[in-house]
């Protein structure tokens, strides 16, 4: 049986199949990576990604957050593993996604019920009254202010320093508990505590498929299907070997 065929059978026997998904799924977008050679973090200092800064600086932390994410991602579209996976959950063969991405792009696909693990680019946070705002209500080439505490807003990704959001977490746990397959797709498995979640739902002894262009730190320890390559070819063989059967 090819690999293709295994994955395809052991997603229609799960009950439960959730996705977790990272950088690797956006590259098809043109969405610029974080890490590596040409990664943002080469071509920016991290520290002024931090969230004591952005409130210490907010002007000059919001120019380079503007320029950096905002101007980057703004005609980003989604590409066809995007959209195979929220045919996927269309069809009912994926109960729930979990992403590190900041990019929206699973969002615009049509993804259902997704779970931003580290937030997301379209909204914006007050600190201090918890209200969120659409970025399109804000002209976003200077810094933006909550209209009722007049302090900045901040973008609702995760900083540097800050916490994961507690209900993200617990759902995000939740779910690695609770389902019986995992697909993870274009991640490293470096970045914590992201990289803890995958290892929670092997524990529990659920089935895991990886698709990935090389090897993750999830590869040899708890991945039961290995398929190398493209994300969007892949899942699209996938749905075309489900869609015939
Ligand atoms: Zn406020």
């Amino acid at each position: 049986m090819s690999q293709v065929k295994r994955a395809a059978y052991l997603i229609k026997q799960s009950k439960f199949t959730v996705c977790f998904t990272g950088a690797g799924i956006s590259v098809e977008s043109g969405v610029p990576s974080f890490r590596g050679e040409d990664g943002l973090w080469e071509k920016y200092d991290p520290s002024m990604f931090e969230i004591d800064y952005f409130y210490k600086h907010p002007d000059k932390s919001w120019a380079l957050i503007n320029k950096i994410f905002f101007e980057v991602l703004k005609d980003k579209k989604p590409n066809k593993a995007h959209f195979a996976l929220a045919k996927l959950e269309e069809l009912g063969y994926i109960k729930a996604l979990i992403t590190q991405n900041i990019d929206n792009l699973h969002y615009l696909a049509g993804s259902k019920n997704i779970v931003e693990y580290h937030g997301n680019s379209r909204m914006l946070v007050c600190r201090n009254c918890g209200r969120k705002f659409n970025i399109s209500d804000f002209d976003l080439s200077s810094v933006p202010y909550c209209p009722y505490c007049k302090i900045p807003l901040k973008p609702d990704f995760i900083f540097f320093g800050e916490m994961i959001q507690k209900e993200v977490q617990e759902k995000s746990e939740q779910l690695m508990n609770n389902c019986d397959l995992l697909i993870i797709i274009g991640t490293s498995g470096l970045v914590y505590p992201a990289a803890f979640l995958p290892p929670m739902a092997k524990k529990k002894g659920a089935k895991i498929i990886e698709i990935n262009k090389t090897f993750s730190e999830y590869t040899d320890k708890i991945v039961d299907v290995f398929l190398e390559g493209s994300a969007s070819e892949i899942l699209e063989e996938i749905l075309s070997e489900l869609n015939a059967h």
